[in-house]
């Protein structure tokens, strides 16, 4: 910007094009609740709510050894668990990159890909014995994930290798819980027909394909003695992993490189449910929330969004999601740099081959921008000229970037919180409080997010729901919640 005139009215420009007012939360969330209902009624609705076949609470009593899978946007996570009661747990695990060729291949050949990392896992832990020594509270959050890495494989061992007195069970007992976070169409705990991919994921063979019998044939070719004995999505894991040690948690929510959700509830009001008997008059239902509004009928799009959504992998498709989720954050904002880039407003109107390519501006780089609280910006700097090659930028430049980051970031918060508030609506839980278990990037790292949510509740609901709704981390979910949904589901097969 020429002078600090023109960047305030910039940022107040882009405060009203990424606004997202009381009003509109209050129309975005009754229009989400009304989608989640039709979605409860009939199958085919843009807000799917997925019956998930997991009808019962943890009670954090529960114990045994199990596997877990977890195949997530960037990393396949391999995990041993054991819940030990009292609300603890031990966990291993080992991560796998997952091969940006076999994301976009044959759907076998990223079975057999996830066949051979569990095959190795497998036998390191029969190698080194499976038992961990140190007993650690859920709270304690053992298995944090191992950072960022190079290597195609991390090991994150919680600690210790002694055997703490008992024997090893041999692992051809071992049940897993796979953790798979696209929509799915599940016939029962074990049985899921893939309706689509997300998140960068474009397997081919899959689509309409049991993905259980799948990999389960893929174990078979390999050899891999194990027993899928759950499929699970990962906000249904977040949901099991943190009510294992707190009871009130009755949301799950993922905002990592997608968003989703999902919450008890009560069988009668599942219309459309045709499942038969259950052992219980509660299911959590996966809401698939990042579909809503496909229509584009609420949602406050800007040009940006509009650009983001037509140049993805599906247009028209998660556009919730790409509003919020972590995948496009960075995204939005580099397209909104652009255009400022394009108006001779900012970097005097030059860009860069890096920051001109798609995706090329994480969101991880708008965490690191808004906790910049240096003088001169210089780790603003940092990312915009030696990581993204902009010839040169201003201090008003960065400021600026920084202003956008917070914008999209904040707008993202909101909106996250006006799904939060349809589901709390649903299951009349404003009133009553509960904790939400939440898991991913976004919420663990990007700074402000968990407090622009909060905030955007205290518009829609008073000041009161602070102190009755928690947001509560649930780093475990895919390890420690698929092993509880395999933990249940063994236990009632
Ligand atoms: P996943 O959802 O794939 O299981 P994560 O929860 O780690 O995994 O989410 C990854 C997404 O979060 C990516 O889109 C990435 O851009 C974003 N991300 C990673 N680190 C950060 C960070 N520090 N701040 C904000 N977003 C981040």
């Amino acid at each position: 910007p020429k002078n600090a005139d023109e960047s305030a009215a910039i940022v107040e420009e882009l405060n009203q094009t990424f606004d997202v007012s009381l009003a509109q939360m209050k129309n975005i969330s009754e229009q989400l609740k009304k989608e989640m209902q039709k979605g409860l009624n009939q199958e085919g609705a843009t807000v799917a709510m997925l019956p998930t076949f997991v009808s019962g609470r943890p009670t954090g009593e529960e114990k045994g050894r199990y596997l877990a899978l977890d195949l997530g946007g960037t990393f396949l996570r391999v995990c041993e668990v054991d819940l030990c009661g009292n609300k603890e747990f031990k966990i291993q695990q080992k991560k796998y990159k997952v091969p940006l060729t076999l994301k976009e291949g044959d759907f076998r050949d990223l079975c057999d890909f996830i066949a051979e990392c569990l095959d190795n896992f497998i036998a390191e832990l029969n190698a080194t014995g499976s038992i961990l020594s140190s007993s650690l509270s859920s709270d304690a959050n053992v298995a944090t994930a191992a950072g960022s890495s190079s290597n195609n494989s991390t090991h994150d061992i919680s600690s210790g290798s002694s055997n703490n007195g008992v024997e090893p069970s041999p692992i051809e007992k071992y049940q897993l819980g796979f953790t798979f976070s696209f929509p799915l169409f599940q016939t029962d705990i074990n049985r899921g027909v893939l309706k689509q991919w997300t998140k960068g994921y474009s397997c081919t063979n899959s689509v309409h394909e049991d993905v259980v019998e799948m990999l389960q044939d893929a174990f078979l070719r390999k050899q891999v003695p194990v027993n899928i004995a759950a499929i699970v999505n990962d906000a249904v894991g977040t949901l099991m992993a943190l009510a294992y040690s707190v009871p009130e948690t009755a949301l799950g929510v993922i905002l990592g490189t997608g968003t989703n959700a999902c919450y008890y509830e009560k069988i009668k009001d599942i219309k459309k449910w045709d499942g038969g008997e259950t052992l219980n008059d509660e299911m959590v239902v996966n809401t698939e929330w990042g579909a809503f509004d496909c229509e584009r009928l609420v949602l406050p799009l800007t040009v940006h969004d509009r650009k983001v959504d037509r140049e993805s992998l599906r247009p028209r498709q998660q556009m919730f999601e790409k509003m919020i989720s972590g995948m496009y954050l960075g995204e939005i904002s580099r397209n909104v740099i652009l255009h400022l880039i394009d108006r001779q407003i900012i970097f005097d109107g030059y860009s860069s081959n890096d920051f001109n390519k798609q995706h090329s501006f994480d969101t991880a780089y708008m965490s690191s921008i808004e906790l910049d609280n240096s003088p001169d910006l210089q780790e603003t700097r940092h990312i915009l000229e030696d990581v993204l090659s902009i010839p040169s930028t201003s201090l008003m430049d960065r400021q600026l970037v920084k202003s956008v980051c917070e914008i999209v970031g904040r707008r993202a918060a909101r909106l996250s919180a006006c799904g939060i508030a349809a589901v709390l609506k649903q299951s009349n839980l404003v009133t009553s409080g509960c904790t939400i278990g939440i898991d991913g990037s976004l919420f663990e790292h990007y700074p402000c997010f968990e407090a622009n949510m909060m905030q955007a509740l205290k518009d829609m609901f008073g000041p009161y729901i602070s102190y009755k709704v928690k947001f509560s981390l649930a780093r475990d979910g895919s390890g420690l919640g698929a092993a509880i949904v395999a933990m249940l589901a063994h236990k009632n097969s």
